[in-house]
């Protein structure tokens, strides 16, 4: 509620006080993106924003551990899913920083059907049975008018969990129920899909390791930093699913 609150004020306190700020970009240079195999033009502005959870990397409270978790992000992503880049147009790390994926006007790899047609964007954490910090979804919301205010997103955007689109538990329990009360959110957007859109090579394959019912690869070890704010480390390891 408190976000929410902040984004409305937003828009009607004086330009330059705190909550109307934009969030801080960080770029893909500044946290050492390796260059995409391939580039896909979005058609702008999209109509809808899906809204997702890292599930591991589990959350980051720091710059330099936000910049980790992305980088081991687009690796898992190119190598063990050989999507182009990482999947996300953005993340929004536990610092309230943006980080930057495929950005405003790339096809992501988050949500089959939906890629072509949205903007994804993860925040990164476990959100399963926590939320997100308010500072880290203000972040996400402020994000969000950021893309409307520019001409990404459309105005009327639709807003949906990653679960909407494809069984998996991303982004949530937790988050999942909390973005239900964000605006534009819609509980059936199949109803909206136009049916001839058709899967692209990087639908094809589901993202384990964003879904506690999937197994990961041994990268696991590289995020077990992460663990210790964890509900159990063994699970995070072995992700065991809920
Ligand atoms: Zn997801």
């Amino acid at each position: 509620m408190i976000s929410y609150i902040l984004v409305i004020l937003c828009y009607f306190t004086v330009a330059n006080s705190f909550v109307c700020t934009d969030p801080e970009i960080v770029t893909r240079d500044e946290w050492g993106a390796k260059p995409p195999t391939d580039v896909e033009n979005l058609t702008l502005p999209v109509p809808y924003v899906v809204i997702h959870h890292s599930y591991i990397p589990a959350a980051c409270s720091t710059k330099e551990e936000c910049i980790n978790d992305m980088q081991w992000m687009q690796k898992y992503h190119q190598q063990n899913n050989s999507w182009c880049d990482i999947g996300y147009n953005f993340a929004v790390g536990g610092d309230n920083r943006i980080y930057v994926g495929r950005g405003w006007t790339a096809v992501g790899a988050h949500a089959p059907r939906y890629n072509s047609r949205s903007i994804g964007i993860v925040l990164i954490g476990d959100w399963t049975d926590i939320l997100p910090p308010e500072s880290q979804m203000l972040a996400a919301k402020q994000l969000i008018n950021m893309g409307i205010r520019d001409g990404y997103i459309s105005e009327n955007y639709k807003l949906i969990g990653h679960r909407q689109v494809r069984e998996t538990a991303c982004p949530g329990e937790a988050l999942y129920k909390e973005i239900q009360m964000w605006p534009h959110w819609i509980p059936n957007p199949d109803e909206e899909v136009i049916p001839v859109v058709p899967l692209d090579k990087e639908d094809l394959k589901p993202d384990p390791r964003e879904d506690p019912d999937a197994s990961l690869a041994s990268e696991d070890n590289e995020i077990k930093r992460h663990s210790s704010t964890d509900k159990d480390e063994s699970t995070s390891r072995s992700i065991k699913h809920t």
